[in-house]
């Protein structure tokens, strides 16, 4: 199959939502593609259980703005392939029969939009793939998506905005969240919040979720040194760095903030630069037809999200006076973004965690012990397939990149694990 495009964005999260929206009202014809069956991302995951949740003001009128754009929506898509200049390759299979029910699709566009998100990232400690130990965002969509939480005795750590969010989701989900830990020090949050001063809605959300996740212990500089269990987990061991203590648990939810998803602008060639994608100040990437926003920029969050979505919009659908008049607000995202980073950097104790016998690459079961031979990426991936397995080193790239100070180099297509026959229509390179 093939379609094309003149503004085709890919991902629906907010950023690509807004992006889309705008395109498509300023009178282009805008395809926009995402691999989750409805538009929404991460924040606006749609629950496939119970009563569905009610849209918050933000999410209806940005739901509202793409309806009546015209823009035509593809979801359940992943694009895994560049094959050409000015193309992408995606495929849409199903879980009951994946090689039945494959179909690819060449798209050409005269502009892109690369609104692709963040993901978790994770660290490796000592029983982290045990059974019942989740990313935090990672259970909380598999709550949405009917993965039950009710009565469990969960504990939620790492570092992060995300975790408050999520121990309330959870907690509203049924879930008994007794313990957040937040690895980042009480003097670093309350700088964090002070810096806030002037953004009294970020403090009152961090207030809301901290509310709504009641009952649970918000721990500051406090963090997992293991998981324990044996078949399961059945416990966390915790540390303030003084004191060290088991708490039972039958879920653990963790994540150390977010790593931005760049890997399609990566195979495009776009330029990076401390692991987000470089954008000017109309949100175009270093190649000319190619724009970006949301996280991929930077992570800010979701207001930053919808805000460099409409200057990517706009400038695709060439209005980039309009977009430029939006950067004086972009530049205080990016403010909000350095200090988040600032707030949530990791502590070097978390990267002492690991022990020899630790899997850092779980795809393809490397330890720690097996990998502190080599002094780059690719030396590691030759020598040991780490990050050559499924994830592609989604997971256990960023926690070289953190542990050992490893740079990821080039990305391949295939960008996600694809069928040979999908891979057989792609032209040889
Ligand atoms: C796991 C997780 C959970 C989160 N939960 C919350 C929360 O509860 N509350 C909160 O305030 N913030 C949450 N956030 C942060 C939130 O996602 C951001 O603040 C912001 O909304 C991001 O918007 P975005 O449009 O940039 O990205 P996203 O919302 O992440 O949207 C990006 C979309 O692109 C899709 N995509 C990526 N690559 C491809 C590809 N190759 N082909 C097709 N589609 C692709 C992704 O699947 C995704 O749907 C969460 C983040 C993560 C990673």
């Amino acid at each position: 199959m093939s379609t094309d495009a003149e503004v085709l964005v890919i991902g629906s999260g907010p950023a690509g939502i807004s992006a889309a929206a705008t395109a498509a009202m300023h009178g282009r014809d805008v395809l926009l593609l995402d691999d989750n069956p409805a538009p929404g991302g991460q924040i606006w995951r749609e629950s496939t259980i119970g009563e569905p949740e009610e849209p918050d003001d933000k999410q209806r009128k940005a739901l509202l703005a793409l309806r009546i754009s015209g823009a035509r929506i593809f979801s359940g898509w992943s694009v895994f392939d560049a094959p050409r200049e000015r193309s992408l390759r995606a495929i849409q299979q199903t879980d009951s029969d994946i090689g039945a029910d494959l179909h690819t699709i060449d798209i050409s566009y005269e502009n892109l939009v690369l609104a692709t998100g963040a993901r978790e990232r994770f660290l490796p400690f000592p029983g982290w793939t045990l059974p019942g130990v989740f990313g935090a965002g990672g259970l909380q969509a598999l709550a949405r998506g009917g993965f039950s939480v009710a009565g469990k005795r969960i504990v939620v750590a790492g570092t992060g905005p995300l975790l408050l969010p999520v121990a309330a989701h959870l907690r509203q989900m049924g879930g008994r969240v007794v313990t957040v830990a937040e690895q980042a020090s009480r003097r670093q949050l309350a700088r964090f919040s002070a810096s806030l001063s002037r953004q009294p809605t970020k403090l009152l959300e961090g207030l809301q979720y901290r509310a709504a996740s009641g009952g649970s212990r918000y721990r500051l500089g406090c963090w997992p040194v293991a998981a324990l269990g044996t078949e399961n987990v059945e416990g966390v061991r915790l540390t303030d760095g003084e004191r060290t203590w088991d708490e039972p648990c039958n879920l653990l939810a963790c994540g150390f903030h977010l790593v931005p998803n760049t890997e399609l602008a990566s195979l495009l060639g776009c330029t990076l630069r401390d692991g987000i994608i470089e954008v000017d100040d109309v949100q175009q990437t270093s190649i000319p037809n190619v724009f970006a926003a949301g996280e991929p920029t930077g992570i800010a969050g979701l207001d930053s999200a919808l805000l460099t979505g409409t200057m990517a919009g706009l400038a695709a659908a060439g209005k980039l006076e309009d977009a430029r008049a939006l950067l004086s607000r972009r530049k205080k995202f990016e403010r909000f973004a350095a200090r988040l980073n600032a707030a949530f950097a990791l502590r070097p104790a978390l990267l002492a965690l690991a022990q020899p016998d630790t899997i850092v690459c779980r795809c393809e079961d490397i330890r720690h012990g097996a990998l502190t031979a080599y002094k780059s990426w690719n030396d590691a991936k030759l020598q040991t397939r780490c990050g050559m397995g499924p994830c592609q080193g989604r997971v256990c790239g960023p926690a070289t990149e953190a542990l050992f100070g490893w740079r990821t180099s080039s990305v391949r297509p295939p960008l996600i694990p694809v069928p040979l026959s999908a891979m057989s229509a792609t032209p040889a390179r």
